[in-house]
């Protein structure tokens, strides 16, 4: 078995329409170079002969076209090839998704309709390989030079920033293997959970904020327009997760839906988007690689993530530390908790919850405020904080009842970028 293998030097030979799948060891990273021939990583293609350095624990796959030698330097958890892939279907969509691009840049009407270029939805249960193929499909793109809009609505694993966000891109460039997608002016709403069942309301509202933000921005932005979008979504796609699943297609207006790894799903969603000629539903093959991860491990990238956001991906960002008088921030949560006091309301009547009620976090609430990671939200009034984007993270480290401080890391020095603070659920303790 390969993964026993010692940290020697090796040498895969991949023939074409094949591809080498590896998961990186738990504690030690993988170098990994192409020797001969071309291959890619979900869309991006390696350099020649450049050693690449991956991570421990990352999943990925080497796949090539034509045929290439790959050269591996480490010690991996698994590694196998294989020849069985939907890599021809999926590419073959990003091909109709070309030709849609070049006839909305070429429509010489500024109508909306025909100079908007595909808005791919991209739907499935969890562990279907949803991400991987956002992410082709946006390399692929823009690799033809193409700057088409990444829309993340995965809170729970999402691709573009801290956990607990829903969040848009414009990606210019085939994304990095190693790195990702490129941490700069992502567009992002704070919901500050990791399921939406925790506010299924304000998760709605978010994604509609998101939406419209982007129609604004591409409103003035052909270029963008033409490219279109690839909106990547939850694997909740039962009960309510499903009606988010509809809300979702409707608010970014949808025109091309791909179903991963699901016929239920497939045959619904095809039955109720029939009425619309515009919309074309397509069912793809999930792939044989994608690697299924339970709960802990779910709640584990989590971590991760939120740890890669304050120190980098290899520990190359060292955060600020600060100190600062509670009672000089503002800190709110969103909904929960009943409107007023049962004494302050009629007789009879319930108190009931307002999900998307402000609630400032008062100075003997602090302590509540321990290992949680906090919005900075760019809103100038706290009305403004729910249709507000935000800045960014910080996380709050200690919290002292006594003096009415806490203590927290920034990934950037100076003061926040915005007045107002949003706590959620979404905690994580510093290991
Ligand atoms: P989803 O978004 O549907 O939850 P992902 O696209 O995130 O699924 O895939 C789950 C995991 O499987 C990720 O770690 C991803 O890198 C990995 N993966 C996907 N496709 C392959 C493949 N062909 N070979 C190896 N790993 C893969």
């Amino acid at each position: 078995l390969a993964s026993a293998s010692a940290s020697t030097v090796r040498q895969v030979k991949l023939d074409r329409e094949s591809e080498l799948r590896i998961e990186v060891a738990n504690e030690t990273p993988l170098r990994l170079r192409v020797l001969n021939g071309n291959a890619e990583i979900f869309g991006t293609e390696l350099p020649p002969e450049i050693w690449l350095t991956f991570p421990p624990r990352l999943k990925f796959a080497v796949f090539t076209w034509y045929g290439a030698t790959i050269e591996l330097d480490g010690t991996t958890e698994t590694d196998y090839t294989a020849d069985e892939t939907p890599m021809v279907s999926y590419v073959n969509v990003h091909a109709i998704l070309e030709g849609r691009r070049h006839r909305a840049r070429a429509s010489a009407s500024k109508d909306s309709d025909t100079s908007q270029g595909p808005r791919v939805i991209v739907v499935g249960p969890t562990d279907s390989g949803k991400s991987t193929l956002s992410r082709m499909l946006l390399s692929w793109a823009a690799k033809q030079g193409w700057k088409p809009t990444f829309v993340d609505l995965d809170i729970g694993q999402g691709s573009i920033t801290a956990p607990g966000c829903i969040a848009a891109t414009p990606i210019e460039m085939p994304i990095d293997p190693v790195e990702g997608i490129p941490l700069e002016m992502p567009l992002v709403y704070f919901f500050g959970h990791a399921t939406p069942s925790n506010n299924v309301d304000l998760y709605r509202v978010l994604v509609k904020e998101l939406a419209q933000t982007l129609e604004k921005q591409f409103t003035g932005n052909a270029e963008s327009r033409a490219a279109g979008m690839v909106v990547n979504t939850m694997g909740w796609i039962e009960g309510v997760g499903y009606e988010l699943l509809l809300h979702a297609i409707d608010t970014f207006s949808a025109n091309v839906v791909l179903v991963l790894g699901q016929e239920k799903l497939f045959s619904l969603l095809r039955d109720v988007l029939k009425n619309r000629p515009n919309v074309d539903v397509v069912k793809l093959q999930k792939s044989g690689g994608v690697v299924s991860r339970n709960t802990k491990v779910r709640q584990k990238a989590r971590s991760y993530r939120i740890r890669e956001y304050f120190y980098g991906l290899v520990n190359d960002l060292s955060p600020h530390s600060y100190v600062a008088n509670f009672n000089d921030l503002h800190v709110y949560r969103i909904g929960g908790g009943p409107q007023a006091p049962r004494s302050a309301l009629p007789i009879g009547a319930d108190p009931v919850a307002n999900p998307l009620r402000l609630v400032l976090v008062t100075s003997d609430q602090v302590q509540e405020l321990i290992h949680l990671v906090l919005a900075v939200s760019y809103a100038e009034e706290p009305e403004q904080i729910i249709s507000s984007n935000v800045a960014g993270f910080i996380y709050v480290t200690e919290v002292d009842m006594g003096r009415k401080q806490i203590k927290y890391l920034s990934p950037s020095a100076g003061v926040l970028p915005g007045k107002y603070l949003v706590a959620g659920t979404l905690s994580w303790i510093e290991t």
